[in-house]
C-alpha cells in the first residue's frame, strides 16, 4: 500500500469515528457546507480574546507545589488523593469540572470514571484531539463526600489555585462543565440550562458553558445540545488557528 492509499484510509477511519460519535450523541444528520455557513452567520461572535497578563502567572508546577499536601478546607479529611489536573501545560483548550468523584479520588486523575470516558469521547472522537492535548481540571481538588456539591467555603479555599492554574496555562478557550463549575467561574446564580452554549468570558478568556458529562449519563437525550456547544468551540478554535497562521 502506498503513502496516498494509507493516508486515504486514515481519513476514512477518522470520518467513521467522528460519525459514530455523532450518532452516539443522537445527531442523525450531516450539515452541508451551505448549512454550515448559514449556521456560522447566525451564531453570535465569540468574545474578543484578552489574555491574562503573563506577568501575573507562575508555572503550573509551581502552583502544584504551592498547593502542597493541602488542608485548607475540610475536604482534605476524606480524600485519598489530591486531583490537581492533567494535560498539556500550554493547552489551547481547558475543561473545568466540579470536583473529583470516587474513581478520580482513587487514581488522583481528573475525569477517569464513566463521565470521564464520555468526556474523553468528546475530546477524541468529537473534537479529533488527543486527551493529552487539552488540560482537564476541577473547581475543587479533593472529592466531596458522596459526590455532593462542594460547599461555598470549600470552593472559596480551593478557587485561588484554579485561578493560578488557568493563569499558568493561559488557554485560548475554557469549557465550563456543569452548574457548579460555571456558577463558580462566572460568579452567577444563573443555571446551566440557560447559560449553556452562550459565549462568556473568564478573566478575559472566552468560556463556553455546557452540561457536565455526568449529567449526560443520566440524561442522554441532552447529548445533542452538548454537541452543538462543542461545534461552536471547534469553529472558534479553527478561527483562532486561521488568524494565527502567517
Ligand atoms: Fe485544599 Fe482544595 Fe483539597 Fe480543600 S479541596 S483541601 S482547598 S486542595
Amino acid at each position: 500500500m502506498d503513502e496516498v492509499q494509507q493516508e486515504f484510509l486514515e481519513i476514512v477511519a477518522q470520518v467513521k469515528t467522528h460519525l459514530e460519535f455523532r450518532r452516539a450523541l443522537g445527531v442523525s444528520f450531516v450539515e452541508t457546507t451551505a448549512a454550515g455557513s448559514r449556521q456560522a452567520a447566525v451564531q453570535p461572535a465569540a468574545p474578543t480574546m484578552e489574555k491574562i497578563p503573563l506577568s501575573q502567572s507562575i508555572g503550573l508546577a509551581a502552583v502544584r507545589e504551592e498547593l502542597g499536601d493541602c488542608i485548607r478546607c475540610k475536604l482534605h479529611k476524606g480524600r485519598k488523593n489530591i486531583v490537581f489536573g492533567e494535560g498539556d501545560p500550554n493547552a489551547a483548550l481547558v475543561f473545568v469540572g466540579e470536583g473529583p468523584g470516587q474513581e478520580e479520588d482513587l487514581q488522583g486523575r481528573p475525569f477517569v470514571g464513566a463521565a470521564g470516558q464520555l468526556l474523553t469521547d468528546i475530546i477524541v472522537k468529537g473534537m479529533q484531539l488527543k486527551r493529552e492535548d487539552v488540560y482537564i481540571c476541577n473547581i475543587v481538588k479533593c472529592r466531596p463526600p458522596g459526590n455532593r456539591n462542594p460547599d461555598p467555603d470549600e470552593v472559596e479555599a480551593c478557587e485561588p489555585f484554579l485561578i493560578k492554574q488557568l493563569r499558568a496555562i493561559n488557554p485560548q478557550i475554557i469549557i465550563g462543565l456543569g452548574n457548579v463549575a460555571v456558577k463558580t467561574l462566572l460568579k452567577t446564580k444563573e443555571g446551566i440550562t440557560s447559560l449553556r452554549g452562550n459565549w462568556k468570558t473568564y478573566q478575559g478568556i472566552p468560556l463556553i458553558p455546557t452540561f457536565h458529562p455526568a449529567y449526560l449519563l443520566r440524561t442522554p437525550s441532552d447529548k445533542k445540545l452538548v454537541w452543538d456547544d462543542i461545534k461552536k468551540v471547534i469553529a472558534e478554535m479553527k478561527k483562532l488557528r486561521d488568524e494565527n497562521e502567517p
